[in-house]
């Protein structure tokens, strides 16, 4: 028997009420703060990702699905939504436009992750990306849009962490800093410590193993490493975001996966959350993205929210959606003519914008009432070739149990005039 691989998972119907609730709460959001939706290619070439996530990064060294396709060219499909949505801004002239150009996408996402609740091979993020812009106003402007989100949905128990990693003049210095002090302390680390601090020091700081928290803790802090233009934009962004009451808490271990970041990185993760596992989103600046694709030099800043962890967190939280879709009629029928009747009055229903039921396989009248109990219908229509004969047809209320017989030519305004 084939099984979904391991680490994906199939949402059916029943799920599907969470997923539209999360997606369309997003898009009504963006069109508040001005966001247009772009979709981009499931697969990429491979070396966009190599380019710009970084080499070194647990998600370009171990995680990427990368294939060569038919004419040998090396594809990945996509592990993330940023260089995608980049690339296509270069590619189309965005920077035409004014600025800043911002984008939304939602977007199935592919990473060979060891699976677990959680945490998936295939996952769906909502992404935001606001392109061409460095003012501090805009990064405190995409932080609320984030931290507000989560409260559109009814989440409850978030808390905002937000840290300043520098730029390309300030990072290097810090790093090196970061270096000297872990130099010291090689064999107390972790063994996948070992290698970040030969491959990407900065990861030192996101490690999880108990044994190296100490190390974390007592660790020389980015924000103190700050060239004077850094530390001017992240304390415009803290104090914007005091005066929107985006409550937030700073946090020097908070370096975020990818190579891209510069300057301002968040995360949202719930407040009684182990670590990083538990993110329910993160974003931030990458002002050297652009340029390192190709592009002119252009500032950008954006998150992305996993959506199947805010389902399990919506249910975990109990909140509960907006009262689900009207499951509508059932049309039952018994007999030939009144069969095909029924058909007839089905799509004519369906075309008035009716949800509609019909029985197939010519059942029994019990078995059809049946199938429309389970479904949860309002109201059934019943055909029978005598009353089809005369140009009526039975208008049940399912709930009550009460009956009219009602002219088959006024079903439509019946339905379409309440
Ligand atoms: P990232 O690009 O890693 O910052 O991911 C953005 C968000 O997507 C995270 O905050 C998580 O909510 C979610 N996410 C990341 N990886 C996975 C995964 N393997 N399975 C499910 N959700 C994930």
């Amino acid at each position: 028997m084939y099984k979904a691989p391991r680490g994906t998972v199939d949402i059916l119907p029943a799920e599907q009420a969470y997923y539209w609730y999360v997606e369309t709460q997003a898009a009504e959001m963006c069109r508040r703060y001005g966001y247009g939706r772009i979709e981009t290619p499931v697969f990429e070439e491979a070396g966009l990702f190599v380019r710009t996530i970084g080499q070194g990064t647990d998600i370009v060294e171990k995680e990427t699905y990368t294939f060569k396709d038919r004419s040998d060219q090396e594809m990945t499909l996509r592990p993330e939504g940023t260089a995608p949505v980049c690339r296509a801004y270069i590619e189309h002239g965005m920077q035409a436009l004014p600025q800043p150009v911002k984008l939304y996408y939602f977007a199935s996402i592919f990473r060979y992750e060891r699976p677990q609740k959680g945490r998936y091979r295939q996952h769906h993020q909502f992404g935001v990306e606001a392109i061409g812009e460095s003012d501090p106003a805009l990064d405190s402007e995409v932080i609320e849009m984030a931290w507000n989100f989560y409260a559109i949905l009814g989440l409850n128990d978030l808390a905002l962490y937000i840290n300043s990693i520098g730029c390309r003049e300030c990072r290097p210095s810090y790093i090196k800093k970061l270096k000297k002090y872990y130099s010291s302390h090689i064999d107390e680390l972790c063994p996948q410590c070992k290698i970040r601090y030969e491959r990407n020091p900065l990861r030192l700081l996101d490690c999880k193993e108990p044994s190296c928290q100490d190390l974390v803790d007592a660790a020389p802090k980015s924000e103190a490493g700050l060239c004077p233009e850094c530390k001017q934009h992240f304390k415009e962004v803290l104090g914007n975001l005091k005066i929107m009451k985006v409550p937030c808490k700073k946090n020097h271990r908070l370096v975020r996966g990818l190579d891209y970041y510069t300057r301002t990185v968040f995360e949202i993760q719930p407040m009684a959350g182990g670590g990083a596992q538990s993110a329910l989103g993160g974003g931030g600046r990458y002002d050297n993205l652009i340029e390192e694709l190709g592009g002119k030099p252009t500032p950008a800043i954006g998150f992305a929210v996993g959506i199947d962890r805010i389902v399990l967190t919506l249910k975990e939280q109990g909140v509960e959606l907006p009262s689900s879709e009207d499951q509508g009629i059932y049309v039952a029928y018994a007999g030939e003519k009144a069969k095909a009747e029924a058909i007839r009055l089905t799509a004519e229903m369906r075309t008035a914008g009716i949800p509609v039921h019909i029985g197939f396989g010519n059942k029994s009248l019990k078995s059809q009432m049946r199938q429309a109990n389970n479904l949860g219908v309002s109201f059934a229509f019943i055909f029978g070739d005598d009353e089809v004969a005369k140009g009526t047809v039975v208008y049940k209320d399912m709930s009550g149990g009460d009956q009219w017989e009602v002219e088959i030519s006024e079903v439509i305004s019946l339905l379409t005039q309440g």
